[in-house]
């Protein structure tokens, strides 16, 4: 199955249980919004997903493409077309946004195969394209000194380059303004079809009004609390999280 199947997935940080059985099934071909207040474990399945070694499963699995990936460090499960969005990018010393793209494009190939400068600059115009980028952007060095809506640009631009298959975007929104967010949303938008699935993980509505999601799923307390269409966004948006806080507890 074409899919991202996260099973009864529970997880702690040292003795601290955060997520406490989170299912969920993102086909490819789909984008699902997950919402919810601050503090829920949002972030956590996020990184839980993508390897970090911060956070221990205890039990449940996540199959991608019907394949364990819990086993795998971080680099396999990129090669398995994961790609996680960061929260708060990190900067790189030393390591221009050319060079950091060109090494990740790298990474993702088989031993042996190379990426090469034809197939990577024909990639890397089109998304300064669609991202309405100037080229000399590629020579400053990853992050030093960006603007919170350069940083986010940024994401996008790995994002194209690498063409991951399943992306998983956390508050890619936070810190943004309108015409920052449209540029994330067109970069986001232009990937979407058959071929691109994931998550959107976002606290507030607006984002969602760009990149329509195909779900949305809400998690309070480490687990999925209700799921459904795009207007389950546009219902928060309007009453807040507090009725959504009361499904918790019942
Ligand atoms: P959200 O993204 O929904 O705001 P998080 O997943 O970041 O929530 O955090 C969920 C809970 O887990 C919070 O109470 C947070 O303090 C705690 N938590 C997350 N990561 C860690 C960590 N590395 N160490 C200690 N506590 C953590
Ligand atoms: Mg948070
Ligand atoms: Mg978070």
């Amino acid at each position: 199955p074409h899919q991202i199947e996260i099973r009864n997935l529970h997880a702690s940080v040292g003795d601290l249980p955060i997520l406490k059985g989170i299912d969920l099934i993102i086909p490819r071909g789909e984008l699902h919004a997950v919402m919810g207040p601050n503090g829920n474990g949002k972030s956590t399945l996020a990184k839980v997903m993508v390897g970090d070694p911060e956070y221990t499963v205890t039990e449940g699995d996540i199959l991608v493409d019907g394949v364990s990936i819990l086993e795998m460090e971080p680099d396999e499960r990129a090669r398995m077309g994961l790609f996680l969005a960061f929260q708060y990018p990190v900067e790189i010393p030393g390591v221009t946004i050319a060079n950091f793209l060109r090494l990740a494009m790298q990474a993702r190939k088989e031993e042996g195969e190379e990426v090469s400068f034809t197939e990577f600059y024909g990639k890397l115009l089109a998304a300064l394209k669609t991202l309405d980028w100037d080229e000399s952007i590629v020579e400053r060095y990853l992050n030093a000194g960006f603007s919170g809506g350069e940083k986010k640009r940024n994401e996008i631009l790995q994002m194209l380059m690498l063409e991951p298959t399943y992306i998983i975007m956390d508050e890619t929104d936070s810190g943004l303004d309108v015409d920052a967010l449209k540029v994330v949303a067109n970069g986001v938008n232009s990937m979407r079809g058959e071929k691109l699935g994931g998550l959107i993980i976002t606290h507030y509505q607006r984002l969602l009004d760009y990149i329509v999601p195909d779900k949305v799923h809400i998690i309070v307390d480490g687990k999925v609390v209700q799921s459904g269409g795009p207007e389950l966004a546009k219902k928060l948006d309007a009453q807040g999280y507090d009725w959504v806080k009361e499904l918790a507890t019942a």
